[in-house]
């Protein structure tokens, strides 16, 4: 047995520190204050998706969080590279291929064009970077040879295994040592000096795509990849390397280990580890301010896989969810949470994230009444330094610029989305509350002061929600098709029905209505122009259904056969049956 190397690190000298922001950094297990290695930019590294099948929405985590953390820290100031890499060849996509009879490629595409549909429907736009393993093939082949070169790797039968008893560092990250690992078993076990050995280059297999080495024809093992990609793009050592936790160990503790037995620098100063999606069948809330901080930092990796979202848990659909409730109310729902928290996943609980959401909708429709200008216009300031306001007296700046500032403190406290979005919905309430107390709306106010202020306090919102990347543009009304139009026509005739009874003074029915419809989530907004509607989750067209047939029974026993005879025709124009039978009334629809 060969002597160990002792790894000794050249840490670069790290910028000043930001005069906020601190970042967790899961090889310390603490927050720290934020440092580069250059002043003034960023480099980040995300693990990106192995490409062998459509991507479901634990995928999403990670982008989405990143992709709120790059625009936070260009809202500081900083220049940010952000990378994700694509992992294109894989045992799982060789057999994905075998089994369709495509290539590898052809499998690998797909699900890049799938993968990619999804960012950019959770807004995620802002990755600089999407390097694929099988355009870096000649990195990956030096790397592993200078490994070899300097002993930290040896050669068995094609195969090339980084020897983990040469790397004095190894386990530093998941807080393991050498012989609490088991190692690759199976078939390669022979090949290896030690048993946590792992495989940095893989030779070819009959029919398996391959590419030329020193050591014969074969393909890169899967960590290190992510070593030479990372490099290749941001340099021998970068400033965040993100991932879930689930990654922490083995994947990050072998990166960690390549790259700095290779180049004896630090690979990164902040690992910044996600929680992982968790399915849950209960409906319930999840997340919320601050909750949960520091339970991460105490789980284990195992633990956090063991429940955590994967396909073969049902959690796949991501595109039909998007259908289903829109890229906007997933993003919120997975920010409200912080980042190092589980996240506990089921459709109800991003339901109840896309009311919060319909509130600032509503907001930005009240803006667009009173003013006639658009929310989506309104041109918000892109950093920290330009963001802040002059309240002067005014109470609802000054109350305004109290919600920015603990938004920040928020986000500088580790990136707590969770924390920063109740300051949002904070600022909106102090926003509608100004609207009401100065009478904005029907009175045709215009260039007062209190609409100034209006617009004011709205744009500190815009700049906010920009960091989080919401309300970029205006999204369109999820489930336009099947159900979701049908809820619509419903609606239609919920609201009809709510403006005759009280034109004929029926208020009764008009106040059953009103108070009926408030716990299926819908909100009725009345408008010069008519009454608008919003809210409702996926079970919403059962439960304005059930109300319409409560209404009709209503009126039948007070014997208002006006308004029960009106609900089942126009149910009936809209295709929808009414079976009155002994149990109760039963509604089709044609
Ligand atoms: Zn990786």
């Amino acid at each position: 047995m060969s002597t160990m190397t002792e790894t000794k690190l050249q840490a670069p000298a790290l910028s000043e520190p930001h005069p906020t922001l601190h970042v967790y950094n899961t090889l310390s297990k603490k927050k720290e204050p934020f440092r580069t290695v250059e002043p003034g930019k960023v480099s980040i590294y995300l693990c990106g998706p192995t490409v062998y099948d459509k991507a479901h929405i634990g995928h999403m985590v990670g982008p989405v969080i990143f992709d709120c953390i790059k625009r936070y820290l260009r809202y500081c100031g900083y220049e940010v590279t952000w990378v994700v890499n694509i992992t294109d060849v894989d045992d799982k996509l060789i057999k994905k291929a075998n089994e369709r009879g495509i290539t590898m490629l052809e499998v690998a595409e797909e699900n890049i064009a799938d993968y990619n549909f999804n960012l950019q429907a959770l807004g995620v736009d802002t990755i600089d970077h999407f390097p694929r393993a099988t355009d870096c093939m000649d990195e990956i082949i030096e790397l592993i040879d200078s490994l070899v070169e300097q002993g930290f790797a040896y050669e068995s039968q094609g195969d090339v295994y980084f020897e983990v008893s040469k790397d004095r560092g190894y386990g530093k990250l998941s807080n393991r040592n050498v012989e609490q690992m088991q190692g690759e078993g199976g078939e390669t076990a022979v090949l290896k000096r030690g048993p946590a050995d792992f495989a940095l280059w893989k030779t070819a297999k009959p029919g398996e795509p391959s590419w030329e080495s020193p050591w014969g024809k074969g393909r890169p093992g899967w960590h290190i990849e992510c070593s030479a990609m990372s490099r290749k793009l941001l340099g021998e050592t970068f400033d965040i390397h993100g991932g879930g936790l689930d990654l922490v160990f083995p994947h990050h503790e072998n990166e960690i280990a390549q790259s700095e037995c290779c180049h004896s620098k630090p690979m990164v100063t902040y690992w910044a580890h996600n929680g992982l999606l968790r399915a849950s069948s209960a409906a319930g809330k999840v997340g919320g301010r601050g909750e949960r901080e520091g339970e991460v930092a105490s789980a284990t990796g195992e633990e956090a896989v063991s429940g955590k979202m994967s396909r073969s848990k049902g959690a796949g659909g991501l595109a039909q969810l998007i259908e289903r409730q829109g890229g906007e109310r997933i993003r919120f729902f997975l920010l409200r949470t912080h980042y190092r928290s589980t996240v506990l996943f089921n459709e109800p609980a991003i339901e109840e994230a896309g009311s919060g959401l319909d509130g600032f909708y509503r907001l930005f429709k009240r803006y667009a009444r009173i003013t006639g200008k658009d929310f989506y216009e309104l041109v918000a300031p892109l950093t920290r330094e330009e963001g802040e306001i002059n309240a002067d007296s005014n109470p609802v700046l000054a109350a305004a610029t109290n919600c920015r500032k603990k938004f920040l403190t928020a986000m500088d406290d580790d990136f707590n989305t969770g924390g920063a979005i109740g300051e949002l919905f904070e600022l909106a309430k102090i926003i509608n509350k100004h609207c009401d107390d100065s009478q904005l709306e029907g009175t045709g106010q215009q260039d007062t002061p209190a609409i100034a202020t209006l617009e004011r306090s709205l744009i500190t919102l815009k700049e906010l929600t920009s960091i989080l990347g919401l309300f970029g543009s205006a999204v369109a009304k999820p489930q336009t098709e099947g159900e979701g139009a049908l809820l619509g026509e419903v609606m239609q005739l919920v609201i009809d029905l709510r403006a005759e009874s009280r034109a004929k003074k029926n208020f009764a029915t008009a106040d059953a209505i009103r108070d009926g419809v408030g716990p299926i989530g819908i909100v009725l907004e009345d408008r010069a122009g008519g009454t608008e509607w919003s809210g409702g989750g996926a079970d919403a067209l059962e439960a304005v259904m059930r109300l319409l047939i409560e209404l009709r029974q209503t009126a039948r026993a007070t014997k208002d056969f006006a308004t029960s005879d009106a609900i089942r025709d126009r149910l009936a124009a809209l295709g929808v049956t009414l079976e009155d039978r002994a149990g109760g009334t039963e509604w089709t629809k044609a």
